[in-house]
């Protein structure tokens, strides 16, 4: 028995990761986006890939980065809306992969002091950047009729104190739960569920975080790698997660942040 798993996980290495596989991908906005180096990992290992923009600014981008990327689909789809949720349903046929690489908070919540963060800042971070996942979820599993993977991106400001991560840390911590319940929601349906605690990477998203560069300085001096985490590095675990290789591996944050959040003091 241990032979032939062995046998067949040295078979997959010789081919394409995701030969044979339909992933869509949410959250490109431009080409630094963690979810762009996922699409373009996705399409090196053979995934058929569809790809989601969310607004009208971002269309012409992501449609030459879709174009780049030989995107069989390119779409619009604002996850606080319900109509553009129930469109994913009519995505594809079939859904082996799902991949949700959207967070947003108001700007000012991540600059001031967390205790003053307004009702409505709270519960729009929680609703893009959270709860989002869920209906996500709820709106591609239908698609995947032979089993399939989700997965969500994370980081370490859910379970640790990060200076000015505030809000979205909360939702982060919202969001890892609501990757426990999926898990085992959809297990049955061989639908796995998981995370990627991805280290601070510069994007558009990260910029919003006041003083982000020394987030990158801290990890650069204490992380066991001495050294940031790249787009490249996280996106390969998303291959390893929405491959056959990582079966096994359900409901689970996994990280790639150089080893950082490992450290004390
Ligand atoms: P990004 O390129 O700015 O991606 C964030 C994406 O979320 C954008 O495409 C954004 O679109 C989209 N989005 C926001 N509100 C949305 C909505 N209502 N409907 C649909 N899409 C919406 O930044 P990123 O760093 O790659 O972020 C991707 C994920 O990685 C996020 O969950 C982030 O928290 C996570 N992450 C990032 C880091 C990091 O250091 N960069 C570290 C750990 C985890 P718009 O541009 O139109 O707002």
């Amino acid at each position: 028995m241990l032979e032939e798993t062995t046998r067949s996980v040295q078979c997959d290495f010789m081919s394409q990761l995701l030969e044979g596989k339909t992933a869509l991908v949410l959250g490109v906005a431009n080409r630094w986006s963690l979810a762009y180096a996922i699409a373009q990992a996705f399409r090196r290992e053979g995934a058929r890939l569809l790809l989601t923009y969310q607004g009208e600014r971002l269309q012409k981008t992501v449609e030459e980065l879709g174009a780049s990327l030989g995107a069989e689909r390119v779409f619009e789809c604002d996850v606080t809306r319900d109509e553009d949720l129930a469109k994913l349903t009519e995505t594809s046929e079939r859904l082996d992969a799902v991949v949700h690489s959207i967070a947003f908070a108001n700007q000012a919540d991540l600059a001031r002091p967390f205790v003053e963060t307004s009702r409505d800042g709270y519960l729009l971070a929680q609703n893009v950047s959270a709860y989002s996942m869920v209906a996500v979820a709820r709106a591609t599993a239908p698609l995947m009729t032979s089993g399939g993977a989700m997965l969500t991106l994370t980081y370490l400001g859910s379970t640790r104190v990060v200076t000015n991560y505030n809000v979205m840390g909360v939702a982060k911590a919202a969001l890892e739960a609501s990757v426990r319940y999926l898990a085992a929601d959809l297990g049955p349906q061989n639908i796995r569920v998981n995370a990627i605690s991805a280290g601070p990477v510069k994007t558009a998203a990260a910029r919003g975080i006041k003083d982000f560069s020394k987030v990158l300085e801290a990890v650069e001096a204490h992380a066991p790698l001495r050294r940031n985490v790249t787009p490249g590095e996280v996106a390969d675990l998303a291959v390893f997660l929405a491959s056959d290789l990582g079966r096994g591996v359900t409901g689970d944050v996994l990280f790639a942040d150089a080893g950082y959040h490992i450290m004390g003091l």
